[in-house]
């Protein structure tokens, strides 16, 4: 069946293109993807967006985001879409070999976490290195731990382990801190977290048996190589956004953001938009993702219109 508007992605900017464009009557479907509910269903409480003095917990917060949606008739799937074909109208996505059309695609499947490209990183994922210490945190009771970044999320991870490891080292490869005053300040005061500023982690060793035991640190300034014995670690340097499915198809940046038009989500394709941390690569908030969602179901309706 043929749908006036298809979204791709359930984060904070996609449910809430999905809000405005089922309240427009253009009964969205709305393809939830491997992470239903985006990034914040693996973060703790969400402190930052308006409306929540006591904040809420980043589940809960999409759960309410997806219910609003509904109520209003987007339709949402759990399934994760695989292959596009914007050369002609309707436009087509695929899950497996099920298709879907839509005259206007809404882009919202947002970023997911950078990694250092280490073969040992590959090789104990989920052995004792991770991408996500809320999700993983728990395992590490009573364990030393490293987290690598020197952003926000380094210091937000960090900070939430202490809740569970015997100790957290930052290992951070400049000596100033990326992340804003107030969370390295939460980080830095807790007794439970130490720096190692100027250092990269040159590798992880480990098995999948025994998980990690130790990192080889290397020094930036002096280029000195010294093994830390540790039992986690956790990547927090960042994300890179998820368009691998439109290569091709649209306009991206060097770094693979699909680029919108100025003051628009409109991509470099007619009726397809895009809309959240897949476009942005400044802000990354869930508040300001549900604010480009917004502007990318005006923008389609309008598209419709004409
Ligand atoms: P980010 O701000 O881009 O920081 C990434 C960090 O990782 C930087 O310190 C960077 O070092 C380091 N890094 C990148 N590649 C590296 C590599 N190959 N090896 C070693 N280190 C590497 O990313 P983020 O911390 O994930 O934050 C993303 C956005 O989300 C930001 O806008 C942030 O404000 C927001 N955020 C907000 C909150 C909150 O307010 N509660 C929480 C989390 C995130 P350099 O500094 O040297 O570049």
């Amino acid at each position: 069946m043929k749908r006036k508007v298809i979204i791709i992605g359930s984060g904070p900017a996609g449910l809430t293109a999905a809000i405005y464009s089922a309240r427009a009557n253009l009964e969205p479907l709305v393809f939830e993807g491997s992470q239903p509910g985006g990034q914040l269903t693996i973060t703790t409480d969400v402190e930052n967006y308006p409306g929540f003095p006591d904040g809420i917990m980043g589940p809960e917060m999409m759960d309410e985001f997806r219910k609003q949606a509904q109520r209003f008739g987007a339709e949402c799937i759990f399934k994760t879409v695989d292959k596009v074909d914007f050369s002609k109208q309707p436009y087509s996505v695929w899950v497996n070999d099920e298709e879907y059309s839509a005259e206007a695609i809404i882009i919202s499947t947002g970023a997911s976490a950078r990694l250092l490209g280490l073969q040992s990183e590959t090789e104990l994922m989920g052995h004792g290195v991770s991408a996500c210490a809320t999700c993983d945190g728990f395992f590490f009771k009573e364990k030393k731990v490293l987290v690598v970044g020197g952003g926000d999320s380094a210091m937000e991870e960090a900070t939430f382990l202490t809740k569970f490891a015997s100790e957290v080292v930052l290992v951070h490869r400049r000596e100033e801190f990326r992340a804003s005053k107030i969370m390295v300040d939460r980080a830095l005061s807790n007794p439970k977290i130490s720096v190692e500023y100027n250092s990269t982690v040159e590798d992880i060793r480990g098995s999948m048996e025994s998980g990690v035991t130790a990192v080889l640190l290397k020094d930036t300034k002096t280029g000195d190589v010294r093994e830390m014995a540790c039992e986690g670690v956790f990547m927090a340097i960042g994300h890179l956004p998820n368009t691998q499915l439109f290569n091709g198809s649209l306009n991206m940046d060097d770094q693979g953001y699909i680029i919108t038009q100025s003051d628009s989500t409109h991509t470099s394709l007619e009726g397809v938009f895009a809309c959240g941390d897949v476009q942005d690569h400044v802000y990354r908030q869930a508040v300001t993702a549900a604010g480009t969602g917004c502007m990318a179901a005006l923008d389609a309706e309008r598209w419709l219109e004409q």
